[in-house]
């Protein structure tokens, strides 16, 4: 791989500026010394950056009961606006936007999908449970993408609980009224923070749902849900993967390349029985090459069980936080556990420092001492043996 692949889009032509700089200085003032001197012709240009090479070619999985074939890598609207990262990721074979308004908001992303519109597909994530509210963050998403449908309604981890689930459906009535108008196509249930899994039963149970894109996070719990939407014929795309990969690297290092921990964990991911489609995140070529060239390539059944075995028995750390919310009533104030560690998450493996120091931000000032401070937050308040004073004054430190 050449050394322009490995940098982000911004990283290769600040590089690329500052090599010219240096050329044009060498030129410009030694080469002139030198040439007055003997007469020689100027140095050999510096070769003009080239683009980078092609990125491995992603496979295709049938997602359940709306039988399209998606990617076996989706990508990530909210962080993939780079026209040419996102075109490299097309020519690769990615067909599957989540958050698609992010990625289309750049007008050539928007003009590469709109032409051929049959060959993706693309959800918009749907915050409101208020009917109308729903239906009109839907189509402020739908129109910025500039298509006249979108393919997944997806409900956005605002069910908090099973109950929130059954009593407020004015969301899936905003659903329902853009079907008949031909403006989406199928439902989807997007879920982490607290009650990740019994909500996505539920939610599987009621046969409502076309596709469920589940927070990854304990490994038993979720090989539980495979097992319901494999029985539902439900397509299952991983999500909140990254974190994952980070944490648990010393482990994956022992089944594949020690560099490439995201590529080992989406081949394992990929290779669970129920598992359609991972969401990547794409921060540069590098990243790019390292999980696109995860599909294509299933474990054995032994290496599965292996990879199972080493990530349940591994230490504990803080990405191992399932955001359920649990702890909360044990800690002073009902303080969101769950929301900061994934705030954390998102600075720390994510890079996301500002959107997540803002939102770290906009928490009650209380909770920011209370998470400096680690007092008074007993030492089994997390049911799952995370430290969650210790983690938490890490995780200011991340965030103040
Ligand atoms: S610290 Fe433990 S109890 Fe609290 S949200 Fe995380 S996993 Fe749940």
């Amino acid at each position: 791989m050449s050394e322009h692949e490995s940098m982000n889009r911004r990283e290769f032509f600040q590089k690329s500026v500052y090599k010219a700089g240096s050329v044009a200085l060498t030129g410009g003032v030694l080469g002139a010394a030198i040439h007055n001197s003997h007469a020689e012709p100027p140095a050999t240009p510096v070769a003009p950056p080239q683009p980078p090479a092609e990125m491995p070619a992603v496979k295709h999985r049938r997602l359940g009961r709306t039988g399209i074939e998606i990617s076996e890598i989706a990508a990530p609207g909210d962080s993939l606006r780079d026209p040419l990262m996102f075109s490299l990721a097309v020519k690769a074979g990615v067909n599957y936007f989540h958050k698609a308004d992010g990625s289309l908001s750049n007008p050539r992303n928007r003009e590469l999908i709109t032409k051929e519109r049959d060959r993706f597909y693309l959800d918009v994530v749907i915050d409101a449970l208020e009917e109308d509210r729903a239906y009109e963050e839907f189509e402020r998403r739908r129109q910025k993408t500039g298509c006249d449908y979108i393919d997944f309604f997806k409900v956005h981890s605002t069910w908090n609980s099973v109950e929130d689930f059954q009593t407020k459906r004015g969301v899936l009535a905003a659903y329902d009224r853009l079907k008949k108008e031909k403006k989406v196509r199928w439902l989807a249930l997007s879920k982490h923070n607290p009650r990740t899994n019994e909500v996505l039963t539920a939610a599987l149970e009621s046969d409502l749902f076309d596709a469920i894109q589940p927070a990854v996070s304990q490994i038993g719990e979720f090989q539980k849900l495979l097992a319901l939407a494999k029985k539902k014929d439900c397509g299952v795309i991983c999500m909140k993967t990254g974190a994952a990969g980070v944490g648990k690297k010393p482990e994956l290092a022992k089944f594949g390349d020690p560099e490439q921990p995201y590529r080992t964990y989406f081949r394992y991911l990929l290779s669970l029985d129920g598992v359609t489609s991972v969401v990547s995140n794409f921060k540069n070529f590098e990243q790019m090459r390292e999980n696109l060239g995860a599909s294509g390539v299933p474990m054995s059944k032994t290496e599965v069980e292996a990879i199972t075995l080493a990530l349940l028995n591994a230490p504990r750390n803080y990405r191992d936080c399932i955001t359920c919310g649990e702890c909360r009533a044990a800690c002073p104030g009902g303080l969101a556990v769950d929301e900061i560690m994934r705030y954390r998450m998102y600075a720390e493996d994510y890079g996301d420092y500002h959107a997540a120091r803002q939102q770290y931000a906009d928490l009650p000032a209380a909770w920011q001492e209370l998470v400096a401070s680690g007092r008074d937050i007993p030492a089994d308040a997390c049911p799952y043996g995370l430290s969650v004073a210790a983690e938490l004054k890490q995780a200011h430190r991340w965030l103040a």
